[in-house]
């Protein structure tokens, strides 16, 4: 599937994107780009705004201020817009009664395009065998197939899908997954939003954090990773209180863990080693920890977390 829409693909781009409902602040002065060629996933807890940003970019929604536009326009503004940009917002939102078929010929119709393209997305997200089933009928693994062949009928060159991968068993995750890596590599803009950080690890190349609406960070996975996590050092002695005199005297920062072993930041295992065998202290565990990104991830998103701030 190389078109010439993938290839002429344009990127997002939100700028000082803000949405209010009353005194809640959905969308608060939001910037962020996401590029053509890539997966940028878009990251965030529960409430924090991720899918009031996708509806202002689709004009379901109206922004309070700001923009958020495609290749620099407006969705309102272009030529073409199911040729342009596709997506999965709500999978659910399909008429129950209607076969899987005439689903997507409704929304092909509507859009002016070929019935043959029904065709071809049906086969490309594996549901040619149940074209003819009622989508009430799906699981919600089926649904999100359904959704994603319906955001492809256009063979858009911009692809928009909200929590794509909720509810999904791992086959059908890794077979989303793959099927995003090679929309991307074709050179389409690919924004996918989720709340859960093991899955962007494995899927996105870019990341837009948010929280509360908020942008916390806008990077590479891998800038993300080196920037935000910590090294850090796990020992545990025979002499806890030994060591951790030893390691207070050195200026070492160190906290106690359940299992009485010391978890220590700021100084590397050599270090710690050497502080231990000056003092005579025996170890008998002495290890590198890497935070992980999910960690990372709720400690930078902690204080932002709609359910654990003050009451509003
Ligand atoms: P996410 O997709 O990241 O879970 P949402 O964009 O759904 O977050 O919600 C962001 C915030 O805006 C939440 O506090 C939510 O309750 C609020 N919100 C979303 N839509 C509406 C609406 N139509 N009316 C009032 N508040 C809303």
């Amino acid at each position: 599937m190389s078109s010439a829409s993938a290839r002429s693909a344009v990127g997002i781009r939100a700028e000082k994107l803000t949405k209010r409902y009353g005194g809640t602040v959905a969308v608060d002065d939001l910037s962020f780009t996401a590029e053509p060629g890539v997966i940028t996933g878009f990251l965030g807890p529960n409430g924090a705004g991720k899918s009031t940003t996708m509806r202002m970019l689709f004009g379901l929604t109206t922004p309070t201020s700001g923009t958020i536009t495609i290749g620099g326009r407006d969705i309102a503004d272009l030529d073409d817009p199911a040729r342009t940009i596709g997506a999965l917002l709500d999978a659910r939102a399909v008429h129950p009664h209607r076969a899987a078929f005439h689903h997507l010929l409704a929304f092909s119709q509507a859009a002016g395009l070929d019935r043959r393209r029904v065709h071809e997305v049906l086969e490309l997200v594996g549901l040619s065998g149940a074209a003819d089933r009622r989508a009430g009928e799906f699981s919600l693994g089926m649904n999100q197939r359904l959704g994603i062949a319906t955001a492809l009928l256009g063979d858009p060159g911009v692809l928009v899908l909200d929590e794509p991968l909720n509810g999904l068993d791992p086959e059908g995750i890794r077979w989303i997954r793959t099927l995003m890596r090679d929309l991307a590599r074709e050179g389409r803009t690919i924004l996918f939003s989720s709340h859960l950080m093991s899955e962007m690890e494995l899927t996105a190349d870019n990341l837009i954090v948010v929280g509360q609406g908020r942008l916390i960070a806008e990077a590479s996975l891998d800038e993300f990773v080196r920037a935000n996590t910590t090294q850090a050092v796990t020992v545990r002695a025979q002499s806890p209180a030994r060591l951790a005199r030893a390691l207070g005297a050195a200026g070492v920062t160190f906290t106690t863990q359940p299992d009485a072993s010391f978890l220590v930041t700021g100084a590397d295992s050599g270090t710690v080693g050497r502080i231990a065998a000056a003092e005579g202290v025996a170890l008998d565990e002495l290890g590198r920890v890497r935070e992980s990104l999910e960690d990372v991830f709720l400690r930078l998103t902690h204080d932002v977390t709609e359910y654990e701030g003050l009451p509003a």
